[in-house]
């Protein structure tokens, strides 16, 4: 008979066990970090599914509209994050009113 008992000896068990914790630990971890980037993707996306979006003088610019992209400079209709053209996500806009830039906070 083959002797394979010593693969789950009392002290390997025991040294697992001591490692346990530390496993449980990194996955809640890992688990927060995916919880806080989803949160994140959520709150990106409220403000990407808004109408407006405020500049710091608190000048209401809409979202949809018509835009210059910052990669291709091709003049775009249809909603500011994304260049119909090239397909660029746009970092920020500049406000309509006094024309200090808005960063936009969904590609960030
Ligand atoms: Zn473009
Ligand atoms: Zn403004």
């Amino acid at each position: 008979m083959s002797k394979d008992g010593h693969r789950f000896s009392p002290e390997r068990l025991f040294f697992l066990a001591l490692l346990l914790p530390f496993y449980a630990l990194y996955g809640l971890f890992l688990l927060a970090r995916a919880i806080v980037r989803a949160w994140r993707k959520a709150k990106g996306l409220r403000f990407a599914l808004a109408s407006e979006i405020r500049c710091p003088n608190g000048h209401a610019n809409p979202t949809v509209g018509r835009f210059e992209c910052g990669a291709c400079r091709a003049v775009y209709h249809g909603w500011v994050g994304r260049c119909s053209v090239c397909g660029a996500g746009a970092a920020w806009i500049a406000c309509d009113v006094c024309g200090v830039a808005i960063p936009l906070p969904w590609e960030r």
